[in-house]
């Protein structure tokens, strides 16, 4: 690989300005309120493989333990066995890069150091700032907002979680929603008319798309319902009637495509999670292919897909080739795997027209997660574009070009952001 170029590329990662594409930042006054952080509360994904390889939370370990040495004489145990996994390595880069660590590995001689550097920084009301704006060197984050939450303008931009829509055939999720918006929900079009006000709502105050991360709990896969069938098993959930899981399905599905109806028409983009899920997840739920009905009947919605779809990152490099509705995201995916981004956006280059690749999501919920995630994602955009320019006849032109897009550009254009 031309070192030269690659170096000038990892320049420019570092000077655009980024738009973070999918963000669960913790917000500012809550970041505060938490109280300073330390080595066994600032945790990520990590937490997953902690869970899957003791059948424990980190809390309930440390539960046993009265002192931080003994708390890292546990985390030391668990790292034995699982310090190779990437969602470890992300907390390596951030203690690295953030919080002075020597060496590459965090061990017995340096987590006690590292420990007390968490603890004086982010106690500093100067902290988040710093690591959001200045070395993040964020545009905004677009973050997800459950259901009559706010947010801080300052650092993001809005969009609408909408997995409780999918629940309203239950009472205590259609209260809510009804105290919400002080009405009652009688019908199938009552309950479509509150959704449509409840969004736009939030369009108002800046939201700018609809989320749905429905892969995590059921298929991907939709079909188109009628309105009847919907209406009928909708009012038998209005009387209280237990419905099959088969009726819960279709119930959802003609949710779905309403909610896709709706941010066509109302200009707002329609996230959806596909991919990677939680332990003990149906992988095969998740797979992007299943949304094709979906994306097909509403062309003029466009579709903003996460996670690289991974690991079906192969068949979403072909729904972004042949549907010009998706958009095709990154976020979460360079701590899931590195080489699997280089590889997935090596193909994606190849396949999909440019404007429509979105280079970064942080999907964290702490601001040093977020800046350890950028490194391992310039790092690896820096990787791929220079060996496309030596291997696959890719110009620098187009390669610098690109860089600028998936980092800033193409969020700016599909999310209406000011530049
Ligand atoms: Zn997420």
């Amino acid at each position: 690989m031309d070192s030269h170029f690659r170096d000038e590329l990892l320049g420019l990662t570092r000077s655009t300005k980024t738009v973070d594409c999918h963000s669960h930042t913790c917000l500012r006054r809550d970041y505060y309120k938490a109280g300073p952080r330390n080595l066994f509360n600032l945790m990520s994904y990590f937490e997953r493989d902690i869970q899957g390889t003791t059948g424990k939370s980190s809390a309930e370990l440390y539960r046993e333990a009265s002192s931080d040495e003994e708390r890292w004489q546990i985390l030391q145990r668990v790292l034995s066995r699982t310090r190779n996994v990437s969602y470890w390595r992300h907390n390596v880069v951030m203690y690295k890069e953030l919080f002075g660590m020597e060496g590459d590995e965090l061990d017995d001689d340096n987590w006690s150091a590292v420990n007390q550097q968490i603890l004086e920084k982010s106690a500093d009301p100067n902290w988040y700032d710093h690591v959001t704006t200045e070395i993040c060197n964020l545009r905004t984050q677009v973050r997800n907002i459950p259901w009559f939450e706010d947010w801080e303008p300052e650092y993001f931009t809005a969009v609408l979680r909408m997995e409780s829509a999918l629940q309203l055939h239950q009472q205590n999720t259609r209260e809510r929603l009804e105290a919400h918006l002080d009405r009652s929900l009688t019908d199938l079009s009552s309950l479509k008319k509150a959704l449509a006000d409840l969004t736009e709502e939030y369009q108002q105050q800046g939201a700018v798309g609809i989320k749905l991360a429905h892969a995590y709990g059921r298929t991907l896969d939709s079909q188109p319902v009628s309105d009847q069938t919907a209406t009928r098993i909708f009012e038998s959930a209005l009387q209280g009637e237990e419905l099959s899981r088969n009726d819960v399905k279709q119930f959802q599905d003609h949710l779905i495509f309403f909610l896709a109806g709706l941010a066509g028409e109302m200009d707002l983009v329609f996230q959806i999670h596909t991919g990677v899920q939680a332990n003990w997840g149906h992988i095969p739920d998740s797979n992007p292919l299943l949304l094709l009905p979906l994306l097909r009947s509403h062309r003029n919605t466009r579709f903003d897909l996460f996670h690289a779809g991974y690991p079906f990152s192969r068949e979403m490099g072909m729904l972004g080739k042949h549907y010009p509705n998706v958009w095709l995201n990154m976020c979460w995916m360079y701590v899931i795997t590195m080489e699997g981004s280089r590889q997935t956006l090596s193909e994606w280059i190849d396949l999909v027209p440019g404007e429509r690749l979105l280079g970064f999501g942080s999907d964290v919920g702490w601001p040093e997660m977020i800046y350890a995630h950028l490194v391992m994602a310039r790092s690896c955009l820096a990787d791929v574009l220079a060996t496309k320019v030596e291997r696959d006849f890719l110009s620098r032109t187009a390669a610098r070009d690109l860089l600028h897009r998936m980092l800033y550009q193409n969020p700016v254009e599909l999310y209406g952001l000011s530049e």
